[in-house]
């Protein structure tokens, strides 16, 4: 086993990059991480994504602040890669690189109307209200009375159940500011939940659709005939205890009678979306056709059109169909899947060859799929295959018979030629004393390039601000939500002295 300190670049601070930590210090060598975050705070989805009602779950932020504050790990917030660092700084400076970037875009349904105002991604939505950076100036006015959400995923259920819950309820959590004045201001009465095919193909899990039966002042209601199943459904129901549990939730608000105020939340299926319907470029319905189900030959259930319509009036429309991996520049890219072509959390480059000293992590390395928790076996696999590539003295840009380098690899979209094909990086040799104390050289980088970044220092800067504005009026925290915010509440990186680094030509 090697005693040689491995440096390790992992991209995304999320659950996926949280976990990739965890896996790599528990591993058998010596390692030193630089993690590497877009925004200036960490924890991806659990900050961003996770619904403010379901605190539970964001509480393994604490398990990856514990990671963050190990002597072994860096932190480098607000850094873009490929505009504050390229691929080949990484290249160099690095024995591994792990991309845990997520699936930042987000799947379209493509059908006439889609563009009309008030038609949103649930996205967007979910990103307002949690006050991320990109999307807490989304602009929703929730001036209207329905709403019709597009999908049958768990992102479904939380939007749904954010825009009926009340308002007192939602200001005991970390929501963003600005969303829960306007929640409290907001006119939506009934919310739609449109399932392309049966409530048995249904993505979400039963916890989060039970949950409605117990909102305050929320009626949640289903349709019987909608529940009735075909042999094929009633067959896989029968085999999986998530979906049967929902055809009994589903089947209990079948029955329930709407109370006279509530706000109601239908459950509806067999509907696919074939147009939002619109006046004067406003949004004001969505029109489905009704569907039924064909076995395929593979046992997929697709649903079909029938011929028969049916529309839905609203004045938001609010798909949620999927998030989408978007390429990164110089990184290899399924395009069709959206993910980082990898075996086993190996990034393969042209002819599904591996690129040497490069993994993958997460929704970016298997889709946008799973529940947090799920990442933490994906990046123990992916943890697996670094450590013997470790152990085979295969480090990035090694250059090591049967490894590739990437770039020149792109499949699709990866941009590889703006920023080198990591050439200078193949011949620098592998296990030399340089490229040890490689990362090292990535801060006095970011100095040379005038950038600003967010250190482990800062970040508790940050996180104390906002947990300290909570306390004051009994929440978790006050979310900041513009980067020039929280990169003021952070402060500026300690300085380290400037350590002698090798820059490849041309990236500066
Ligand atoms: P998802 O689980 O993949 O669900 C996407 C839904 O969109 C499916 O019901 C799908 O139906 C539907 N859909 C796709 N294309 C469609 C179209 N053209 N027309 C109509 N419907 C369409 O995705 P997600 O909800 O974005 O969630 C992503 C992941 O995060 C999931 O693994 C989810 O469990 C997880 N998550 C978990 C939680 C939690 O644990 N509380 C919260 C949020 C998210 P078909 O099946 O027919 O394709």
């Amino acid at each position: 086993m090697s005693e040689r300190v491995v440096r390790i670049a992992v991209v995304g601070a999320g659950p996926a990059g949280f976990f990739t930590v965890e896996a790599l210090l528990k591993g058998a060598g010596p390692v030193a991480v630089d993690v590497f975050n877009r925004l200036p705070a960490p924890y991806g989805l659990v900050r961003d994504g996770v619904a403010p009602d379901h605190q539970a779950i964001k509480s393994v932020a604490k398990v990856y602040q514990r990671l963050l504050e190990r002597d072994e790990i860096r932190y480098f917030g607000a850094v873009t890669l490929g505009e504050d660092v390229h691929i080949d700084d990484l290249r160099t400076s690095y024995d591994q690189i792990v991309y845990a970037v997520g699936a930042q875009g987000d799947r379209r349904l493509g059908i006439p109307g889609e563009e009309l105002k008030g038609s949103r991604s649930a996205a967007d939505f979910v990103g307002w209200y949690n006050g991320h950076p990109d999307h807490w100036d989304a602009g929703f006015s929730l001036d209207c009375e329905r709403v019709v959400v597009v999908g049958n995923g768990n992102v479904a259920l939380d939007v749904a159940r954010i825009l009926v819950r009340s308002p007192d309820q939602l200001a005991k959590t970390d929501i963003a500011d600005h969303a829960l004045e306007t929640l409290r201001r907001s006119r939506v009465r009934e919310v739609t939940l449109l399932g392309r095919r049966g409530p048995v193909q249904a993505a979400f899990t039963n916890p989060e659709l039970r949950e409605f039966g117990a909102l305050e002042g929320v009626s949640a209601l289903a349709e019987t005939r909608e529940l009735e199943l075909d042999p094929a459904s009633e067959a896989v129901a029968a085999g999986d205890r998530v979906r049967t549990r929902n055809i009994a939730t589903l089947r209990r608000y079948a029955e329930t009678v709407r109370r006279a105020g509530d706000r109601i939340v239908r459950f509806r299926f067999f509907v696919s979306p074939v147009e939002v319907l619109g006046r004067e470029g406003r949004a004001t319905g969505v029109r489905a056709e009704r569907t039924r189900l064909e076995e395929q030959p593979d046992g997929w259930m697709r649903a079909v059109g029938t011929g028969d319509f049916e529309s839905f009036p609203c004045g938001l429309a609010l798909r949620s169909v999927g998030y989408r991996g978007v390429p990164l520049p110089g990184v290899p890219f399924d395009a069709a899947r959206g993910t980082i072509p990898n075996e086993c959390g190996r990034v393969l480059g042209a002819e599904g060859r591996p690129v040497a000293g490069e993994y993958v992590v997460g929704w970016a390395k298997r889709g946008p799929s799973g529940v947090i928790g799920t990442n933490k076996a994906d990046a123990a696999e992916t943890v697996r295959a670094m450590a013997e590539d470790r152990d085979a003295g295969v480090f990035a840009g090694s250059g090591v018979a049967g490894s590739v380098v990437a770039g020149s690899t792109a499949a699709d979209g990866g941009d590889a030629g703006s920023s080198g094909t990591g050439s200078g990086t193949g011949s620098s040799g592998t296990g030399t004393g340089s490229r040890t104390s490689g990362g090292v050289g990535v801060e006095e980088l970011l100095r040379r390039r005038g950038g600003r970044w967010v250190d482990k220092a800062g970040w508790r800067r940050l996180d104390g601000r906002e947990t300290s504005a909570g306390k004051a009026r009994g929440r978790p925290r006050v979310k900041l939500c513009r980067v020039d915010e929280m990169l003021e509440a952070a402060g500026p990186p300690e300085g380290k002295a400037p350590t002698a680094v090798a820059v490849p030509e041309g990236t500066d």
